[in-house]
């Protein structure tokens, strides 16, 4: 298991084939809500993404795009990968790809690792192969085809038809490593999360593995195998292992110890690949296997996975540029319980928008600064003395960073933000029932009027700090609207087990005019 003091988490990488739909952006955005919550906990954070670059599909996309399958790969990862990161604001440590130098040394170093132990060996291969999946199929993950494939039998993800491959091939010993996996499972409960896929997998490795193919001769476009290099490496097999190529294997033992093992963020129709032919790939070389695989449900809409191929692909932009990247990590990951499947809709998002971001926190804040600006000429306010309401809402702030801490710990993001969400309602409940506007009218109750508005901009305070991992640039706006930023410091800087901690927002800070955090979305 990873140590509590450091924390190392990795999105898949990404396949360059074609551009990102949101349930690409839908994984990177969970990754980096748990790297900025765990970086803002003071602990020793590595969050790494990237772009996944070899094999057969990305060779024939780039012939028919008439360039070669670097070029076509260069153009993807710089024109749409790269700049997804912005669109939703991702802050990752490191950015890989697979063509990278750094890379595929790693590759030929592994791969000669395991040939001269004996877990490589060579063999002949038949089977059915689904170019979409870069993966040989077996005949029960196969269906009957619809439409113009009716008749045929395709691949159950891609409904499209599988081609049967021979090839001489090189195989990795997977078989002999179904016993040490399921030893592993079982010592190590939450290795495989949720529980649904934890049983799925642990039922698939009981039933037998057969060994992996991890070479192809049909085609040269991936890391050639070092000792024979008529063949080149299987490409999942090459992709996987840029969770250690990136943190130094084989190059940098410091860092690579300081980071691994790390904790997988992957969508559930890959996990197989990372909680059993990688793990198996890491005990073949005597290496820790990662700390956790986690499997985040399917984005869907209108019923149906969210997929370029099916036509109902978004592009992350298409939502940030109406509603900001703010509101798609928050929707997306407060919407959707992370970890289960979950349905898209624009209806859906426009009316959490305005019910929870405009008029929920958004408002709190504008309503909170102003008060501050109109009665107290912009500086913050001495509290008086506490009354069991100013000692409610310490108490449900002082609440809610446990129960977060404790949901990000189990991964259940939505959790985590519903825990801090009650601090939004519980402020605008408090700000209702005391009336500060009605308070200000009488000058005998100046006091009061202090004590209130000293607790609702500590409290906006805390919210802050809770909500920049997942909300940033609100967060940020708040911040220097409170005047923090003078008195305490840069937002990220702050900690988040001690968010909760009362009275850390000196009185006497001078606030600044807030702008709208969630403006209003004109209807289209
Ligand atoms: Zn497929």
């Amino acid at each position: 298991m990873a140590a509590a003091d450091r924390f190392y988490i990795a999105t898949p990488i990404f396949y360059v084939n074609d551009v990102p739909h949101i349930g690409h952006a839908y994984t990177e955005v969970a990754a980096d809500v748990l790297a900025r919550w765990h970086r803002q906990s003071g602990v020793d954070t590595w969050s790494l993404t990237g772009t996944d670059e070899h094999g057969q599909k990305i060779l024939r996309t780039a012939v028919a795009n008439g360039v070669t399958p670097q070029e076509w790969a260069d153009k993807l990862v710089e024109s749409a990968w790269k700049p997804l990161l912005d669109t939703i604001d991702i802050a990752n440590d490191d950015f890989i790809r697979t063509t990278e130098p750094r890379h595929e040394k790693v590759v030929q170093q592994f791969l000669q690792k395991l040939y001269d132990t004996g877990f490589i060996t060579e063999g002949e291969y038949e089977g059915y192969y689904c170019v979409g999946c870069e993966e040989y199929k077996q005949a029960d993950d196969l269906v009957p085809g619809a439409g113009e494939f009716v008749g045929q039998q395709v691949c159950a993800i891609h409904g499209r038809p599988i081609e049967v491959l021979k090839e001489k091939n090189y195989f990795f010993a997977l078989s002999t490593f179904q016993q040490k996996l399921l030893d592993l499972y079982e010592s190590q409960p939450d290795f495989i999360q949720p529980p649904s896929l934890r049983n799925e997998i642990m039922s698939f490795v009981r039933r037998g593995l057969d060994d992996l193919s991890i070479s192809r001769q049909s085609f040269d476009w991936g890391v050639r195998i070092p000792w024979d290099d008529s063949h080149v490496t299987y490409v999942w097999f090459d992709a996987l292992l840029n969770y250690i190529s990136a943190i130094g294997w084989g190059s940098d033992d410091e860092n690579f110890s300081r980071r691994w093992p790390a904790v997988q963020l992957v969508g559930k129709d890959i996990a197989r690949f990372h909680a059993v032919i990688w793990p198996a790939m890491l005990m073949a070389a005597d290496l820790q296997p990662p700390a956790r695989v986690f499997g985040h449900g399917w984005l869907l809409v209108g019923g149906e996975k969210m997929s370029k191929s099916k036509l109902t692909g978004i592009a992350p932009h298409q939502i940030t540029d109406v509603f900001g990247s703010d509101a798609f990590r928050y929707y997306f990951m407060s919407a959707i319980n992370f970890g289960q499947d979950g349905s898209f809709s624009w209806e859906d998002l426009a009316a959490r928008y305005q019910a929870e971001l405009a008029n929920g926190f958004g408002n709190l804040a504008s309503r909170v600064i102003a008060m501050v600006g109109k009665y107290c000429d912009g500086v913050v306010p001495a509290s008086g003395e506490a009354t069991d309401a100013e000692r409610g809402i310490q108490k449900t702030v002082a609440d809610a960073v446990v129960a977060a801490q404790r949901a990000i710990d189990t991964f259940a993001i939505h959790d985590a933000i519903a825990a801090v969400w009650t601090i939004v309602d519980e402020l605008n409940g408090y700000i209702t029932l005391q009336e500060p506007w009605k308070v200000a009218k009488d000058p005998a109750l100046e006091e009061r009027l202090h004590t209130i508005l000293y607790t609702a901009a500590e409290g906006l305070r805390a919210l802050a700090v809770l909500l920049s991992p997942v909300t940033p640039q609100a967060a940020q706006k708040l911040w220097v609207a409170l005047g923090a930023e003078g008195a305490l410091g840069g937002l990220r800087e702050q900690s988040i087990p001690s968010a909760g901690t009362w009275g850390q927002l000196p009185a006497g800070t001078q606030t600044q005019p807030l702008e709208a955090l969630f403006p209003r979305i004109e209807a289209e």
